[in-house]
């Protein structure tokens, strides 16, 4: 993959030094809004007023775009919405197709073409939904779908039948409902607002929801599930953060695929949240030509740390309707993880998943660190490559036999 960090036409430069590069924070800088005001600039709802939205704003901004961005963009209306914030948009790269932020949220015309494996529904939340935007498949939490609005549209998104209202889902949201439920329902400890994105709901709004959740005594744990601070940082308000703070324990889940998602502003704001006393985890989708990539990924998790946010996720793209061009391999995935423990931080370490298709829930995806376990002994292979036997009786105590790491011809 080109260096992301390179003007064009500069020699790929070696992997530790691609490595520092991707790791450095820059801002994203004004672009075509140099003459915007700072006021209106640092202002989410001035970014939300001036998203970009349709075609021929695209191609005005970025005289770049190719034949299948624009035949995708014209059609995005039809199945999920363009829209990228003017902050965001600074992220891209014109002059590269494979522009890592370019392929998140600009659409192509792929996106129309569905394989017959793909689904629009692929974790199969609709038949679990007791009640309107209310999502309950595993036994003691719940999904709290607030509204179907995201500040910009991610083109592999798991929801994409309802997000964005292009399709026609006409997504209602009863809050009334989704509380009576969860109130009705003692074994739900814990609560993950999510949509769409939460953080769109003006401060008040979002307080009123929150403050009835936790009214709910058996409500132990709140959680948000938002994009915001990596598509909109100027959202993260101090008056945000402070309302937010009333709520704890609450955690919240960013979005996150690239390192050159993490600007200045976005650790500014992740700061803000982390300050706030909320605890942050990222949740990233493994995309070709995205992350799937070991540096990048390695340079993705350790600037995450940078950021006081730890590495959650890593999710193996789910089978969406359109999304063929954007999906890595298992095995890809499955290359990078090995590439990633033991050879960082803890830490940094995400854990991949697949969320089983057809709502079989998440099923953690590890290479294979487990030889063989018998009556007697594990095997156990450590990063490196390197075998060692742990010495284990059948009722589980060790046995009398000291652990040893093994040459490799003793296990023919
Ligand atoms: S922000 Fe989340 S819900 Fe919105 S389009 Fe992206 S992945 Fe989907």
């Amino acid at each position: 993959m080109k260096d992301d960090n390179l003007p064009a036409g500069d020699k790929e430069p070696p992997s530790g030094h691609r490595l520092q590069l991707l790791k450095e924070f820059h801002s994203a800088g004004r672009g075509f809004w140099r003459d915007v005001s700072d006021a209106d600039w640092n202002d989410w709802r001035w970014q939300l007023k001036n998203r970009i939205t349709t075609p021929e704003q695209l191609r005005r901004l970025m005289p770049t775009l190719t034949p299948e961005e624009f035949a995708g963009a014209k059609l995005a209306n039809t199945k999920l919405a363009l829209a990228i914030t003017p902050y965001f948009f600074n992220l891209i790269d014109p002059a590269d197709e494979n522009c890592p932020i370019r392929r998140q949220v600009i659409p192509r015309i792929e996106e129309t073409r569905a394989a017959p494996w793909q689904m629009s529904d692929p974790c199969g939340e609709d038949s679990h939904s007791p009640v309107p935007g209310l999502v309950h498949r595993y036994p003691d939490r719940v999904l709290f779908l607030v509204t179907d609005r995201c500040a910009a549209y991610c083109r592999y998104c798991t929801r994409s039948r309802l997000v964005s209202n292009a399709s026609g889902y006409d997504f209602h949201p009863e809050f009334d409902r989704q509380i009576d439920y969860i109130a009705q329902h003692p074994e739900i400890r814990d609560v993950l607002l999510s949509g769409g994105d939460p953080l769109l709901l003006s401060d008040d709004r979002l307080e009123n929801l929150l403050g009835r959740l936790r009214a709910i005594p058996h409500v132990e744990f709140l959680r948000i599930g938002s994009r915001i601070p990596t598509f909109l940082p100027q959202r993260i308000t101090p008056e945000l953060c402070a309302m937010l703070k009333q709520f704890h324990p609450l955690f919240m889940s960013i979005h996150s695929n690239h390192p050159r998602e993490l600007t200045t502003e976005v650790r500014d704001a992740v700061g803000r949240l982390a300050d706030a006393g909320i605890p942050l985890g990222n949740q990233s989708v493994l995309l070709r030509h995205v992350n799937d990539d070991v540096t990048v990924m390695r340079a993705l998790v350790q600037k995450l740390l940078m950021c006081r946010v730890k590495p959650y996720y890593l999710y193996q793209c789910d089978l969406i309707s359109g999304s063929a061009h954007l999906r890595a391999s298992v095995s890809k995935g499955l290359e990078i993880m090995e590439q990633l423990r033991g050879h960082t931080t803890g830490y940094a370490v995400p854990q991949y998943v697949i969320d089983a298709p057809g709502g079989g829930g998440k099923v953690p995806i590890n290479p294979e660190y487990v030889l063989c376990r018998n009556a007697g002994r594990v095997l156990i292979r450590n990063y490196e490559g390197k075998i060692f036997e742990y010495p284990e009786a059948p009722d589980g105590t060790p046995t009398g036999t000291p652990p040893k790491e093994i040459v490799e011809p003793q296990l023919v």
